[in-house]
């Protein structure tokens, strides 16, 4: 499953985020899921739901929110939304497109809580 690896990729970054500010775990996660990413959020949110449970650690918050297509035309450069896998430019036809984003996963906030030595 496809989600599946990509959730696992997803983690152990998050993973190596909490380890890095040795925070005691995750609390929340915003992803960004772009329209091209060919990723079914749902599907991603299980696999994330599965990891979670088989570390048996953490309850995260997991966020997805869709990032749409946004091209670049390298005809008369100019900057547009792609609908519906459109890769030609409404302005001028071109179809010499570079997309900018919504063709991958982001990890747009990871929110940690730190351990409890709040006694000093
Ligand atoms: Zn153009």
């Amino acid at each position: 499953m496809h989600e599946f690896s990509l959730a696992r990729t997803l983690w152990d970054q998050i993973d190596r985020l909490r380890c890095a500010h040795n925070a005691a775990r995750v609390v929340e996660v915003r992803l960004g899921v772009g329209e091209l990413a060919g990723v079914e959020p749902e599907l991603l949110r299980s696999a994330f739901d599965l990891l979670m449970e088989s570390s048996n650690l953490y309850s995260v918050q997991l966020h997805l929110e869709q990032i749409a297509l946004e091209a670049r035309c390298e005809e008369c450069h100019r900057e547009f939304l792609v609908h519906r896998f459109k890769f030609e430019c409404p302005m001028c036809g071109g179809n010499r497109i570079n997309v900018l984003r919504g063709d991958g996963l982001i990890l747009q906030q990871v929110t940690l809580e730190s351990t409890e030595n709040a006694d000093d």
